[in-house]
Parts: C-alpha cells; sequence; structure tokens
C-alpha cells in the first residue's frame, strides 16, 4: 500500500456563519487521478483552493507527503506554520484556474519560465528547454513569443498547463479548467489533460462538470454535497451505478 500523498482529517471551513466543508476525510495516493463533482457551491473550488494553501481550514488537517499544511513541528511542539513551510510545500502542486490567469505582459514562453527562474532558482537554459518541451507537448510550439491577447481561450489555457507542468508538481490540481471556454474550446484542453493523466504519474484532483471524461480518466470520483463527501468510488460506480438519489439529480442535468 503506498502512503497517501494527500490527506484530509476531519476538514471543517467556514466562511463567517456559513458552513461550507462539514469533515472531509480524503486520502490520495502517489498518481492517484480524482475528479470532485457536485452541485454549485457545494465546496468543490474551496477543496482545491485549501490544498493550494490559498485558504486555511476552520479545523481539521491537511496533510501533504505527510507534512501538516498549517502546523509544524518546532522543538517538539506543534506550532502554526510559517511562510517557508507552506512555500516548500506548495512547490510540488501545481494548479490550473478557471481563467488562467497568465500573465499579460509576458510572451508564452515567458509565462513559463518566470516561475521556475525567478522563483525556484533553476538554471535559466535548463528551464527554457523544458518550457518549449511543455509548449510543444500542449500543441504550442509555434506561439513561443506569442502574447496571451494573440491565443483563443483554449490556447490560453493550453499554456496555463505548461506553464504548471514545467514546475514538474508531485500533485496537479484543475479547477473547472473548461467552464470559461466556448464550447468548441473544451475538446482540446480535455484532450491535453488526458494526455497528462494517461501519461504523466503524478495525482491529479479535477473538479469538472464533464462526466463522460472522469469517467475516462479518474480513479477516483467524488461527490461533494452539502459539505460532506456523499459518495466516492470509482468512476463508474459514482457516475454509472449510484443509487444516491441526490447525486442521480445532480447527474442528470450533465449527462
Ligand atoms: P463550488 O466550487 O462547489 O461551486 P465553492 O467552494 O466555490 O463551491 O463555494 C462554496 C461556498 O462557499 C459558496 O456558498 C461560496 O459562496 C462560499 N465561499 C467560497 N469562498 C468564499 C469566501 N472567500 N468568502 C465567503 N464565502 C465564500
Amino acid at each position: 500500500m503506498k502512503e497517501p500523498i494527500v490527506q484530509f482529517i476531519d476538514v471543517h471551513k467556514s466562511f463567517g456563519d456559513v458552513k461550507v466543508l462539514k469533515g472531509i476525510d480524503l486520502d490520495i495516493k502517489p498518481g492517484e487521478k480524482v475528479a470532485v463533482i457536485g452541485p454549485s457551491g457545494s465546496g468543490k473550488t474551496t477543496i482545491i483552493r485549501m490544498l493550494m494553501t490559498l485558504e486555511e481550514p476552520t479545523s481539521g488537517d491537511i496533510l501533504v507527503e505527510g507534512n501538516n499544511l498549517w502546523k509544524m513541528s518546532k522543538k517538539g511542539k506543534q506550532v502554526r506554520a510559517n511562510e517557508k513551510h507552506l512555500r516548500n510545500i506548495r512547490g510540488d502542486i501545481g494548479m490550473v484556474f478557471q481563467h488562467f490567469n497568465l500573465f499579460p505582459h509576458m510572451s508564452i514562453l515567458d509565462n513559463c519560465m518566470t516561475a521556475p527562474v525567478n522563483v525556484k532558482k533553476e538554471d535559466k537554459n535548463e528551464v527554457r528547454e523544458r518550457s518549449i518541451q511543455m509548449l510543444e507537448r500542449v500543441g504550442l510550439g509555434d506561439k513561443l513569443n506569442n502574447y496571451p491577447s494573440q491565443l483563443s481561450g483554449g490556447q490560453k489555457q493550453r499554456v496555463a498547463m505548461a506553464r504548471a507542468l514545467v514546475m514538474r508538481p508531485k500533485i496537479m490540481l484543475f479547477d473547472e479548467v473548461t467552464s470559461a471556454l466556448d464550447p468548441e474550446l473544451v475538446g482540446e484542453v480535455l484532450e491535453v489533460i488526458r494526455d497528462i493523466a494517461k501519461n504523466d504519474d503524478m495525482a491529479m484532483v479535477l473538479v469538472t462538470h464533464e462526466m463522460d471524461f472522469a469517467l475516462d480518466i479518474a480513479d477516483k470520483v467524488l461527490f461533494l454535497d452539502e459539505g460532506v463527501i456523499a459518495e466516492q468510488g470509482t468512476a463508474s460506480d459514482v457516475i454509472e451505478h449510484s443509487e444516491n438519489e441526490r447525486l442521480q439529480t445532480f447527474l442528470r442535468r450533465f449527462r
């Protein structure tokens, strides 16, 4: 049995009086591909943002490779994690957002190179080679010197993926990465994710409404509903064979 790369232990999250997550327990193994589905407002993005350390849980623990995100041991005592501890953990996690979040004033190639070179202080030539490889992999090898404004939404999202891959994360997070795209551009982005899922051994967590896609690539599907994981199992168990009525009602909207 491989040790989990990610663990949520009784994680609760409230915003003011609103209890968004009410006790999430979750293990993700290295290399596992996990799809998170559920109605709008059920807390899917909050789970992803907490993994990216953009939100802190109200209670409970989140561990990445056994390291507690928000607590660290100091002289045998558990204390609140500092920025350096968080930065180290973040280095293993890549994220692709719904709205691309590319730097508009940088070329596509520079978008990919900036974090490894300027934050991780890696060798510039090596990073350039790796960035070109990744941009070729997502089908944009002929756009290296273009700027984001010159690309379609699907192309921008493929740059965002190449940029995340250049960091060689152990975990990739995808938050509804196709939902801001025109329908005709969704396929090309899903194709890139499919390629990553089938060929790379990093763990992946995908919030998605693309059920056929989840069926194709996910090892595990979680149905989040009213702040809890209401159903989890293989993609086929959850999407095709669950008898959970709320899940069935939810799925009817997407299939
Ligand atoms: P989902 O991704 O499933 O649509 P979210 O995780 O985005 O759900 O949001 C879950 C709930 O938490 C929603 O009711 C949303 O309004 C609320 N929420 C999320 N982020 C914040 C925030 N920063 N401040 C206040 N409420 C928030």
